[in-house]
């Protein structure tokens, strides 16, 4: 046990979860043969008490070996199930995922110590993406007919195989839907699955492996190795066929360069510095709740996170009164309950990390107009949601993620000055709109350079729209989770070209010029067909 508790209660006083529990989900680690848990461990801490909770192996590089080489060998009669039949064990899994959700919440809370209406956005997720996934998937993997090469003479036929293995690398912060929900697309398209999620939040991520064992996952399929990133993740990425991280940019960054040198594919999904835009007639109550929740959410450790927001000049003074009033009543809490808005933050280095951009702000000119401050008496990490204004361009706030519950205010002249201050940034992950006009709304968000824009809310209406692809522009993504992009990163494709004539090529030898001018004047007609068709 650490030095703080709840009054002195246990953080697992009032859940369904015990010692025991964790020692059960540690021992569903993958490891090679005859490694036992206890060889080399990680211990994790619940946030909300700095209690220990349990531990979990640290892998090494022969431990994930040998989970590679156990998914490769289980894929290949994975993929040959037909995919409705791979997609309803999904749809099990989804099942229970939503019948379990008491448990996986308790769970999630305490490992994260997010409150239990964040933890709720993560757990819904997971039945919608194995719906989803269960719609889409048969029509993504099935074989397409596609334009032939000369029309009448060629057929050809494009097919949709699993790239292999996929590695997930997840992080922290929404340790269960970040988890899983790149996997879903994964297996549904045939591929096994090696998850590394981050070392702070494993017990989440092996109670999904638990689950998706008992919907009918053969053995090997999902596999989960727990460890130190710098460690598993380098030994992960070297062996997989395609590579879905999340996490911070500068990893992402480490990530690609080493798929990018064993030519794998890779999709990356990082940080942000998202602003949020109050155009000159929206309605500010509602701007000031929205942003409440798109700012302090998670308490603000949401890749999606509000963490600048520009308000027109003549709505200024009266949507900062508002947003100030909306923050100061937002609950701060830990309990394994409704009761709180926004939990703790997740780690001492969390903390260190927003003490820091706060104290750098001021040092630079900022006001806090609201919180400012840690609050150990709610929890060891706990930090207030905090308003700044008159923050230095330069500043570290103003630059770089925070990743906290902290966001500047500042005034703009017009929609320019708003759309340009957005833009403003290497980051293009999420941003916000609000106006009272919702065309206007999406003609101003089209000049956004961000993966997701949404108008009138701050992120769940982009991010719950699973049908849509979730990337990001300049440094907060490559390449799309979400939508049928977000199963296609998975595929190989092979195209079939089959000639019903023999061999296709021009003749050579005398006569073969009148041979290539009719083969021009044949094309010359099909294109002028085409353009008239258009
Ligand atoms: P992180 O990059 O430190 O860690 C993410 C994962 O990478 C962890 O599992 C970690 O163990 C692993 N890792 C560490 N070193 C590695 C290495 N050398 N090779 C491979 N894997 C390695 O990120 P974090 O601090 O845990 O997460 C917060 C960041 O994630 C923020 O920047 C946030 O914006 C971003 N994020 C992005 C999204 C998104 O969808 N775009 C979602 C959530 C979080």
């Amino acid at each position: 046990m650490g030095e703080h508790t709840t009054g002195g209660l246990s953080v697992l006083s009032g859940s369904g979860l015990s010692a025991r529990r964790f020692e059960v989900l540690a021992g569903r680690v993958a490891r090679a043969d005859g490694r036992a848990v206890g060889d080399n461990e990680i211990d994790v801490v619940a946030p909300a008490t700095d209690e220990r909770l349990g531990s979990v192996p640290a892998c090494d590089e022969t431990d994930v070996a040998a989970a590679v080489e156990r998914a490769r060998e289980a894929q290949a009669d994975w993929a040959a199930r037909p995919v409705e039949e791979r997609t309803a064990i999904l749809e099990r899994f989804g099942d229970l995922v939503a019948d379990r959700r008491d448990d996986l919440l308790d769970l999630l809370q305490v490992e994260t110590g997010k409150a239990r209406t964040t933890a709720v956005e993560e757990v819904l997720d997971v039945p919608n993406a194995c719906s989803y996934y269960a719609d889409v998937a048969p029509e993504a993997l099935a074989e397409e007919r596609r334009r032939g090469a000369l029309p009448g003479v060629t057929t050809t036929h494009v097919s949709y195989d699993p790239v292999g293995v996929v590695g997930v690398i997840s992080p922290w912060n929404y340790p269960l839907t970040l988890a899983v929900t790149d996997a879903i697309p994964a297996l549904a398209a045939g591929n096994s699955v090696v998850l590394k999620p981050d070392e702070k939040t494993p017990f989440v991520a092996l109670a999904l492996a638990e689950l998706l064992a008992e919907a009918g996952l053969p053995d090997g399929v999902f596999q989960v190795v727990t460890g130190e990133g710098p460690v598993v993740g380098p030994a992960l990425v070297e062996r997989v066929d395609h590579v879905a991280f999340t996490g911070s940019t500068e990893t992402g960054r480490v990530v690609a360069e080493q798929a990018g040198r064993n030519l794998v594919g890779c999709s990356l999904e990082l940080g942000g510095k998202n602003p949020l835009l109050v155009l000159d007639d929206a309605d500010v109550e509602r701007a000031a709740a929205g942003a409440a929740h798109a700012c302090f959410a998670n308490a603000g450790q949401l890749c999606l996170s509000i963490e600048r927001i520009y308000v027109h000049e003549s709505l200024y003074a009266e949507f900062l009164a508002a947003f100030v009033r909306e923050t100061r009543g937002l609950t701060l809490g830990t309990d394994l309950d409704y009761a709180a808005d926004v939990g703790t933050l997740a780690s001492a280095d969390q903390l260190e990390r927003v003490e820091c951009h706060v104290a750098d702000a001021v040092e630079t000119g900022a006001s806090v107009v609201s919180g400012g401050r840690h609050r150990p008496d709610v929890a060891p990490y706990c930090y207030e949601p905090t308003i700044l204004t008159d923050v230095d361009a330069d500043s570290l706030v103003a630059t770089e993620e925070t990743f906290g519950p902290v966001v500047s205010v500042t005034p703009v002249a017009d929609t320019e000055a708003a759309v340009a201050a957005a833009n403003d940034s290497d980051y293009g992950l999420n941003a916000s709109v609000w106006t009272g006009d919702r065309e206007r709304g999406r003609a101003v968000a089209r000049r956004i350079e961000s993966g997701t824009v949404c108008v009138n809310d701050g992120y769940a209406a982009g991010w719950a729209a699973l049908d849509a692809p979730k990337g990001g522009f300049g440094d907060s993504a490559v390449g799309h989770r979400h939508g049928v992009e977000g199963i296609d990163r998975y595929l190989q494709t092979r195209t079939v070209a089959a000639s019903r004539v023999g061999l296709v090529k021009f003749p050579s030898g005398r006569g073969a010029g009148w041979v290539v001018d009719g083969a021009f004047t044949l094309l010359g007609l099909v294109r002028r067909l085409q353009r008239r068709l258009r």
